[in-house]
């Protein structure tokens, strides 16, 4: 039968490469739940909750929180889901150096993490689901039956998130990139609620040296199983 499969692991580490094709491959649901973080940090930002000096008001997002509403509407030419706020597609902006910058400050609020943990949960009730995050085989699913932890080395990362970026168009240096990862990784791992940490039951990859297409093939192997 279909079962629920839970990606986790640091910035960049190639989650949602394995976690889409997993998904194409099973014939199963993907759901990129970063993406939902990322649309949350940009209605905050449209809405000014982040001051110039780069503060960011929490209280006020709290209290406009049941206005932010959340889709994923699947796109035929790109044969993936986009990211709807409020019913605009949002799948590139949300991608930014700008949201990047203050995701893991919102994604640290309890409120904002409660009310996504739900809509998550109800999205994977019927099982045949992939979902990619921080919290996904420990708060999410913690009963999913396989359980992924990604892992590769900063520099591994930021040189792909760099690529990523460049190929859109972004002006961004590598170093820049670098601190972003490396300073999301610090504060992702050391929040209060839901820090990201590897399930006891998860299976860790390391992909800093293996090409994403060799792992892919190791993991489908135990998705098969
Ligand atoms: O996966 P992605 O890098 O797009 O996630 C952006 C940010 O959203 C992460 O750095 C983290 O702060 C937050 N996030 C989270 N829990 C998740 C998914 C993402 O806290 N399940």
């Amino acid at each position: 039968g279909k079962i629920t499969i839970a990606i986790d692991g640091y910035s960049s580490t190639g989650k949602s490469t394995i976690a889409k094709r997993l998904a194409a491959a099973l014939g199963y649901i993907y759901v990129d739940t970063g993406a939902m973080y990322r649309a949350v940090t940009l209605f905050a930002l449209n809405n000014g909750f982040v001051s110039e000096k780069g503060a960011l008001d929490s209280a006020a997002l709290i209290d406009k929180l049941s206005e932010v509403n959340l889709k994923f509407v699947p796109n035929t030419e790109t044969g993936r889901s986009d990211m709807f706020l409020n019913d605009e597609n949002v799948e590139q902006e949300i991608r930014s150096m700008r949201v990047s910058g203050f995701v893991s400050p919102v994604a640290a609020i309890k409120e904002v993490r409660e009310k996504l943990v739900k809509i998550q949960q109800e999205m994977g009730k019927d099982k045949g689901i992939v979902m990619d995050g921080r919290d996904i085989g420990t708060v999410v699913f913690p009963d999913a039956e396989l359980k992924l932890f990604m892992t590769a080395s900063p520099e591994t990362r930021a040189a792909r998130r760099y690529k990523e970026l460049l190929e859109k168009g972004e002006e961004v240096t590598y170093a820049e990139v670098l601190k972003n990862v490396e300073e999301r990784d610090r504060i992702d791992s050391t929040r209060t609620i839901s820090p990201l940490t590897k399930a006891k039951d998860a299976i860790e990859f390391d992909n800093s040296d293996m090409g994403l297409e060799e792992q892919f093939e190791r993991i489908h192997e135990f998705a098969k199983r």
